[in-house]
């Protein structure tokens, strides 16, 4: 039975990282967070003092990012240069900056390589914006998972509160809308769903349903691959 690579794209707050992870451990695949890598090179850059629409800086620090993926129980914590980032490119700062370096044509090119050697080998539950689209468009499973805004942003909300934060829900509407915009409209690799993509609204599903469905959906394909 072929071990595929399995690509989940969506726009932010659709459940993505729940299910992503759920799945992966489901199918026995590892997990390939391309978010956090985006995170990451916001993070890099603000330690630095580089600005997030400095995009040649940016991309350079794309470049050298030493970023390692670490399973402990059921988080996956995310290693930069030796050192677990795992909270701190959560902050709803981080949000923002990782949409924002993502939009530069030059950081995306750079982590390209990166994201495919940590998916070539197959096995793998790929999780972003375009990883169905870009950078793994040959995926025999690409899903597209999806809900109405305002679901999205109370999840969004919610999972923030609960980490602590003091947020409010019209600012968190606001910028689950403003970073959608920029990544739906910018000109590099824009959100968008592959067109083999099997697309799921998550709202009113709970996490283990939508697992359930993909489940379904990724086994078949490995037998007929
Ligand atoms: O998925 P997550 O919320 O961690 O992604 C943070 C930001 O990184 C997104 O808003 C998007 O701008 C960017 N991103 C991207 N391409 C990916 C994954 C994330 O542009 N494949």
């Amino acid at each position: 039975m072929g071990r595929l690579v399995v690509a989940i794209d969506g726009p932010a707050g659709a459940g993505k990282s729940t299910v992503s992870k759920k799945l992966a451990r489901a199918l026995g695949y590892r997990l390939l967070d391309t978010g956090a890598i985006y995170r990451a090179v916001a993070l890099e850059a603000t330690r630095q003092g580089v600005s997030w629409d400095d995009a040649r800086t940016c991309a350079a620090i794309a470049k050298g990012l030493r970023i390692d993926f670490v399973f402990e129980g059921d988080a996956n914590r995310v290693i930069l240069g030796g050192e677990d980032v795992t909270e701190a490119i959560r902050t709803p700062d981080m949000s923002q900056g990782a949409s924002r370096v993502s939009a530069h044509p030059e950081v995306r090119e750079a982590l390209l390589a990166l994201q495919r050697r940590l998916g070539e080998s197959g096995g793998v539950v790929a999780e972003g914006r375009d990883v169905g689209t870009v950078v793994f468009p040959d995926a025999k499973a690409k899903f597209f998972l999806t809900a109405p805004p305002e679901v999205r942003a109370r999840r969004r909300y919610e999972e923030l509160r609960a980490k602590g934060y003091e947020v409010d829900l019209d600012a968190t509407v606001a910028e689950v809308i403003s970073r959608d915009q920029r990544d739906e409209t910018r000109a590099a690799a824009p959100l968008k769903q592959a067109e083999d993509a099997v697309v799921i609204d998550s709202a009113g599903l709970n996490p283990d349903d939508v697992v359930h469905k993909m489940e379904q959906v990724v086994r078949s394909r490995e037998r007929s691959g």
